[in-house]
């Protein structure tokens, strides 16, 4: 593997929401992550995406990093936080802005307006309020306003497009069908879409490895990379960690949290060395004391293409 690639030294990110505590799902993302980088002696930072949102937890930060240094994860340079990043959101949706609408709608209006069911967790927005809103928008009217607007991208025929990700493989996207014109912000408050793209583009993020279930939003972020005039990292879409019961591993599933493991006194090693197995790195006989045991042992091709079901039984 290469330390450089499309002309660029490899750079990779773990970027954790403050939402909640570090659990086995986000972990085993964050070791492929990381993983990724150490291998090739690429960097990896840490971004803690803390902007403004309802399930953000008081001292969930201070937990996650202890965490992830008591599994062994180390990253290069100060950790970045989006709260501090506002003047660079700001200046991207300045650049944005005459292509953008402003959207009244409520989440509510659009299911409603929604004729089938949309597979999977993304809503696509029918366009309700495109029609009423043409032409160039300057930048001061995005910030304005009371009740703060959602502006969304008007989507043109030229976006639809494809992307190779590193892991999933090529995926054709007709940004109309999966999103249909997508929130950038909410009056001055980034969307994660947009904020996510402004940051790993500022970072010099060149590999964004992440969980699955984000495959569907890429393109819009795709989208935006085009019209900032960025160069898009290579995605690598990981499966997801479920329960026995097939769905996404949640609370419902028992305490997956990595302190709740620690308070029950068992070691990194034992953790990490299940994560290894399930990536088809480990044999159910082999074990590792840190993520740097696994180093000669990391491959994405033998990541099982589909989701991980974790249960207990597996330490
Ligand atoms: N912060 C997001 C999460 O915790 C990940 C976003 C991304 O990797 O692009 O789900």
């Amino acid at each position: 593997m290469s330390i450089i690639t499309q002309g660029r030294p490899r750079c990779g990110r773990l970027a954790p929401s403050p939402t909640g505590a570090l659990h086995i799902g986000n972990v085993r993302t964050f070791l492929v992550a990381w993983l990724q980088m150490r291998v090739c002696g690429g960097k990896i930072r840490l971004r803690i995406e803390d902007l403004d949102h309802p399930k953000h937890k008081p001292g969930a930060e201070t937990a996650l990093i202890e965490d992830l240094q008591w599994l062994g994860f180390d990253w290069d340079g100060t950790i970045v936080r989006q709260t501090e990043r506002y003047i660079y959101y700001e200046t991207a949706l300045k650049a944005l802005a005459p292509g953008l609408y402003p959207c009244y709608c409520s989440r509510a209006d659009i299911q409603r307006a929604q004729s089938a069911p949309h597979p999977g967790e993304v809503l696509r927005y029918p366009g309700t309020c495109r029609p009423f809103s043409s032409g160039v928008r300057p930048f001061e009217l995005l910030i304005t306003g009371s009740p703060a607007p959602a502006w969304r991208v008007a989507l043109t025929e030229q976006e639809d497009g494809r992307f190779t990700d590193g892991f999933f493989g090529p995926y054709p996207y007709r940004a109309a069908e999966l999103t249909g014109d997508f929130v950038v912000a909410r009056g001055r408050e980034p969307a994660y879409t947009l904020a996510v793209v402004v940051d790993d583009a500022a970072m010099n993020v060149t590999d964004v490895v992440r969980g699955d279930d984000i495959l569907p939003v890429t393109p819009a972020q795709y989208i935006l990379y085009h019209r900032l005039g960025l160069p898009p990292p290579t995605f690598f879409h990981i499966p997801l960690v479920i329960g026995i019961d097939g769905r996404r591993l949640a609370k419902r599933h028992g305490d997956t949290r990595i302190s709740s493991y620690r308070t029950a006194g068992i070691e990194p090693g034992r953790l990490l060395s299940a994560l290894g197995r399930s990536c088809g790195w480990l044999s159910s006989s082999e074990q590792v004391n840190s993520p740097l045991e696994l180093l000669p042992r990391f491959s994405l091709e033998t990541i099982p293409r589909t989701p991980f079901v974790w249960h207990d039984s597996l330490l």
